[in-house]
């Protein structure tokens, strides 16, 4: 049974497999509740059956900031799992099966991408600009900037004219407390609007395609069940590794399928500050840096991380070896991945910033627990991987068409990371809900 805090109940699948649904969204995280809710509120006065399929479980009733969790990281990494072997070249990603997704636990960091990244994309600014504003109001993104605060006017009079104070999906309560985002709370909005059957502890391991029309999908329920639910469209919202995964299993043809996998490469540092006690900047991606930093200060510790832009490379690529598979004879997800020698000049420059940004702050990096605390951190562990299935316009280099529909599949569309075209030196979450939307949009017009 889902937690209390939760206002749906959970459908057993049982009585799912005797209805025909509209829509069937697979997955709750970013992208998949971001469907949930558009879907339930255009529909909302319509006789349209909507359901949602999730593998995971109601690991939290809500973002783990708000449940308190003492040490979210360490609890992430509890309730999460490594890929072990099969991903041996992007060791750093771990699969978290949950209600909610890897929402539970992110930063809530929701920059919008920068002009020269849309520029490349099948979609114009004008039609991102419109979708990235209802994303901020539905994530309630804070703008507060204050350039007159010193530590601001600082990184100014060092050159960064366009430092920013973090954006972050949380709504400000009284006393000084905010609300932080996760996915649920578009679940509860979405079925206040109009409810929806919903299925946890339910991995869809097929999608059923005849005659190049989407008709359903295999579910395999925790008890080691498996049933067909039937369904005229598919929202797949699984992320950027199961998407194409399941894509490949379910024997869909598409040259592009798996590849492009991009992510950001990550440098993260810590160092000390007499200068500040509490802040959180962000110097963004620009056409002179294809990074991004996010400092964040508190009692004078100093955290920072850097995001760097990868180059897309049909090799970097998820796929599936049909020798190895799972005990239930589904075959797992594989990666191929490595950095360019261009990645590897922007890392090298981004240890280089770092290093400029803690004397900014009054600091200097050193040693921590007697390792550099300037760390370049493995492949995957930005926890952003994305492009797999990316849109497009030519289905030999793109997954889904500029809305999200999987090229030459009535019926079949994906709204996670997966079908960012390039993700820039940029936190994804923002983007994704807005395509997410977008694509929920052009699925209700046709
Ligand atoms: C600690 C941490 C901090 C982060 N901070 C930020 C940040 O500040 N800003 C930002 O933009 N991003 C951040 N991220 C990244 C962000 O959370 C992800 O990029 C985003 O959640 C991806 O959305 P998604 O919909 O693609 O996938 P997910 O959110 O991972 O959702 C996938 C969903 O599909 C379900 N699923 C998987 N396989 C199946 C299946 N076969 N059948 C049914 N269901 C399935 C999963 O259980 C899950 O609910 C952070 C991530 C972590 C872990």
């Amino acid at each position: 049974m889902v937690a209390k805090e939760l206002l749906f109940p959970t459908t057993p699948l049982e009585k799912m497999k005797n209805k025909e649904y509209d829509v069937l969204i697979i997955g709750t995280g970013a992208g998949g509740a971001a469907s949930v809710l558009r879907l339930c509120e255009k529909w909302r006065n319509k006789k349209k059956q909507i359901a949602v399929i999730e593998a995971g479980g109601s690991v939290l009733p809500a973002h783990a900031n708000n449940m308190k969790v003492k040490n979210p990281e360490s609890y992430y990494y509890k309730v999460s799992n490594s890929y072990g072997e099969h991903l041996n070249q992007f060791s750093g990603a771990r699969e978290l099966l949950a209600l909610g997704g890897r929402t539970l636990f992110w930063g809530n960091v929701c920059p919008r991408m920068p002009t020269e990244e849309i520029n490349s994309w099948p979609i114009s600014e004008i039609e991102m600009k419109k979708y990235y504003d209802i994303a901020e109001k539905k994530l309630n993104v804070t703008k507060a900037f204050d350039p007159s605060i010193p530590i601001f006017q600082n990184f100014i009079n060092s050159g960064y004219k366009d430092v920013q104070s973090f954006p972050l999906a949380v709504t400000r309560l009284p006393k000084n407390s905010v609300k932080f985002f996760s996915s649920l709370l578009f679940l509860n909005e979405a079925f206040k609007n109009k409810p929806f059957d919903i299925a946890i502890n339910s991995r869809v391991t097929k999608v059923l395609i005849n005659n190049n029309k989407t008709v359903g999908v295999k579910v395999h329920s925790v008890d080691g069940k498996e049933c067909i639910l039937r369904s005229k469209n598919i929202i797949l919202a699984t992320g950027a590794i199961e998407t194409p995964r399941l894509l490949l299993y379910s024997g869909i043809k598409g040259k592009a399928i798996g590849h492009y996998l991009t992510n950001h490469s990550f440098v993260k540092a810590f160092c000390n500050t007499k200068n500040y006690k509490k802040a959180s900047i962000l110097l963004p991606q620009t056409v002179n840096r294809p990074y991004q930093i996010q400092i964040y200060i508190n009692k004078g510790k100093a955290a920072l991380a850097s995001f760097g832009r990868v180059e897309s490379s049909f090799e970097n690529k998820v796929y599936i070896n049909k020798k190895d598979q799972d005990i239930r004879g589904v075959s797992k997800a594989k990666i191929n991945f490595s950095y360019s020698k261009n990645d590897l000049l922007i890392i090298n420059e981004m240890k280089k910033e770092l290093e400029k940004v803690a004397t900014i702050i009054g600091g200097s990096i050193n040693s921590r627990d007697g390792k550099p605390s300037i760390q370049v951190q493995e492949p995957g562990a930005d926890y952003h991987e994305a492009c797999t299935c990316r849109m497009g316009t030519d289905p030999t280099i793109s997954v889904t068409d500029p809305y999200g529909k999987v090229h030459g599949i009535a019926g079949l569309y994906i709204t996670d990371n997966s079908v960012l075209p390039t993700i820039g030196a940029v936190n994804p979450v923002l983007t994704t809900v807005a395509l997410s939307f977008r694509t929920v949009d052009s699925i209700v017009q046709n």
